[in-house]
């Protein structure tokens, strides 16, 4: 034994135990380890992100749209006004707008939400809108006509480069996630996006969080 190390104490080599074998301790614990990790699921309802045109359009040239309150994703913000969603089936009145505003707007629906408006919403990532469906949006102070725009969200996490690295995954990855509701679920294709803005959440709209029997404050973790 090296003299300089009491019993117990780590000398940087573990007698008996090949630097092989160490790594391969050490991956499987890791691994073991990963496998406990969770986060939070937050179920999403149907929302708005509104460009700077369109918000001129619903509310008046330069209306400036009201932050209720902070939601979990730093910067995200529920307003205080709503909007209609009229679609050739059905409408949809006081529909939550988020802020800040976007390059692009952008309407997520749940499939249950689509089929009551009679619009075909494909299921995308967040931003990825060409050939998505169209839907008029209308409040008392005026009303549009998007020509695309109208999404069922891809179920994702949102996570920081810290996060990812503990999780051992990356951005664009996609997972499965064990979600532990009263009739828990693992939900595929889970789109992993990383960024520095984001912080640990996972989103999931309300077919899905029902699915799952979704209350608030239930956990995920990522199935290996
Ligand atoms: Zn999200």
């Amino acid at each position: 034994m090296n003299p300089e190390t009491r019993p117990g104490q780590c000398s940087g080599e573990t007698p008996g135990m090949g630097a092989e074998a160490l790594d391969l301790l050490v991956g499987r614990v890791v691994a073991e380890v990963r496998k406990r990790l969770s986060f939070e699921v937050e179920a999403s309802g149907r929302h708005v992100h509104l460009s700077r045109e369109h918000v001129d359009a619903l509310f008046g040239k330069g209306y400036i749209l009201t932050d209720s309150r902070g939601l979990s994703q730093p910067g995200q913000f529920l307003c205080s006004e709503r909007v209609a969603l009229v679609g050739p089936k059905g409408a949809l009145e006081n529909t939550a707008i988020l802020g800040p505003e976007r390059k692009e707007s952008q309407v997520e629906l749940s499939i249950t939400d689509a089929t009551m408006l009679g619009v075909k919403a494909p299921v995308r990532d967040s931003g990825d809108l060409e050939g998505s469906a169209p839907l008029r949006l209308r409040t008392p102070k005026g009303e549009i006509v998007l020509e695309k725009g109208v999404i069922v969200a891809q179920r994702h996490i949102h996570m920081t480069p810290q996060d990812a690295e503990l999780f051992g995954v990356a951005d664009g990855d996609r997972v499965s996630v064990r979600v532990a509701g009263s009739r828990p679920a693992v939900l595929e294709g889970v789109l992993v996006r990383v960024s520095p803005r984001y912080s640990l959440a996972m989103h999931i709209d309300y077919d899905e969080a029902n699915a799952c029997g979704y209350t608030k404050g239930v956990r995920g973790t990522i199935i290996r």
